[in-house]
C-alpha cells in the first residue's frame, strides 16, 4: 500500500472545521450570536474525560462557546434530567451532548429521550433516528456522518458496492449501515452471532469495522482492493491506541484504509462542529449559506 491509499481523516477534520469556523465567523460578522454547545460529563472516567476535553477545544478553536457541566457520579436520575432541561431552556444552548456511557445507575435511554430534538447534535434523539431511518437525515450521528465524509472527500464511488458493516450499535453500526443504504451501496450487517465473519467480510467493496475489539480484522477478512474504515479506538496494555484492524497486516490488500489514531476519531469531533452550526443556523433561522 503507498501512502496515498491511507484515508487522512485528520486532515479532512481540519478542513471540515475550518470550514465551520469560516461559517461562524460570518454569522457573528453579521450580529448573529455564536453558537453554543453544551456537554454534560458525569463522573470522572479518564477516556471520558479526555474525549470531553478534545470536544471543548475543537469547539473553542471553531469560535463555538462551551458551556459545561460536570456532574457527581452518584448523581440522581431526577437531578441529571433537571440538567438537561436547564439547557434545552437555555436560549444560548444550541447543542446538548451527554458523554456515554453513563454510570450504571442512571437511563441512557431517557436522557437522550430528555434532550430537545432540536438541539441533538449527537443525533441518538429518537426523532433523529427515526429521519435517519426513513431517508430524511436531520441529525446524523457524529461517527457515522464523518465515516460517510471521509469517504466523499477521499472520492470514493459508492453507487451499487457492496458494503460490511462490523457492528450493530445503535451509536455507529446501525446508524452507518443506514448511511451506506443511502448511498445505494448493498448493506450486509455483521455482529457477535454471525456465522463465518470473514465470508461476509471478503465479498465487501467496503468494510466499516465498529467492534471494540483490538485488531480482530485480519488480511484474513479483507480481500484486496477493499475500502476499510476502522472506527474502533481500543487502548493496549502498552497504553497505545489500536482500531479493530490489524492495519500491518491489512493495510498492504487493501484499497484505502483509516489508520488508528489519525482515522475515524478526528472525524467525530469535525461532525460534532458541523452538527452544532447547523443546529445553530435552524435555530436562529439562518437562510442557507452553501
Ligand atoms: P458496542 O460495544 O456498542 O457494539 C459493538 C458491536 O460489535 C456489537 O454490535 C457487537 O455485536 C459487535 N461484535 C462484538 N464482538 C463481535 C465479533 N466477534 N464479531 C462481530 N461483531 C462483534 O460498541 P460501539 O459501536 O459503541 O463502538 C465500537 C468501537 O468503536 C469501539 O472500539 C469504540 O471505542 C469505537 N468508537 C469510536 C468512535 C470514534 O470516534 N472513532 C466513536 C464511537 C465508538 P452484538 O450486537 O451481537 O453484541
Amino acid at each position: 500500500m503507498t501512502e496515498s491509499n491511507l484515508l487522512d481523516g485528520k486532515g479532512i477534520a481540519l478542513k471540515v472545521r475550518e470550514q465551520v469556523r469560516q461559517q461562524v465567523e460570518k454569522r457573528v460578522a453579521q450580529g448573529h450570536r455564536a453558537p453554543g454547545l453544551a456537554t454534560v460529563l458525569v463522573g470522572e472516567d479518564p477516556a471520558s474525560q479526555v474525549y470531553v476535553r478534545n470536544k471543548h477545544r475543537a469547539a473553542e478553536k471553531a469560535g463555538i462557546v462551551n458551556f459545561h457541566k460536570e456532574l457527581p457520579a452518584d448523581i440522581s436520575q431526577q437531578g441529571l434530567l433537571q440538567v438537561i432541561d436547564e439547557l434545552n431552556n437555555d436560549d444560548a444552548v444550541d447543542g446538548i451532548l451527554c458523554q456515554l456511557p453513563l454510570p450504571k445507575h442512571l437511563d441512557e435511554d431517557a436522557v437522550i429521550m430528555a434532550i430537545d430534538p432540536q438541539k441533538d447534535v449527537d443525533g441518538f434523539h429518537p426523532q433523529s433516528t427515526s429521519a435517519l431511518y426513513q431517508g430524511k437525515p436531520n441529525f446524523v450521528p457524529c461517527t457515522p456522518k464523518g465515516c460517510m465524509v471521509l469517504l466523499d472527500e477521499a472520492g470514493i464511488d459508492l453507487n451499487g458496492k457492496n458494503a460490511v458493516v462490523v457492528g450493530r450499535s445503535h451509536i455507529v453500526g446501525k446508524p452507518m449501515a443506514h448511511l451506506l443504504l443511502g448511498a445505494n451501496c448493498t448493506v450486509t450487517i455483521c455482529h457477535s452471532r454471525t456465522q463465518d465473519l470473514a465470508s461476509h467480510t471478503r465479498k465487501a467493496d467496503v468494510v466499516v469495522a465498529a467492534v471494540g475489539r483490538s485488531e480482530m480484522l485480519t488480511d484474513e477478512h479483507i480481500s484486496e482492493g477493499t475500502v476499510v474504515i476502522d472506527v474502533g479506538i481500543n487502548r493496549g496494555e502498552d497504553g497505545k491506541l489500536r482500531g479493530d484492524v490489524d492495519f500491518a497486516k491489512v493495510s498492504p490488500v487493501a484499497k484505502a484504509i483509516t489508520p488508528v489514531p489519525g482515522g475515524v476519531g478526528p472525524m467525530t469531533i469535525a461532525m460534532l462542529m458541523y452538527n452544532t452550526c447547523l443546529a445553530h443556523q435552524r435555530r436562529l433561522g439562518i437562510e442557507d449559506e452553501s
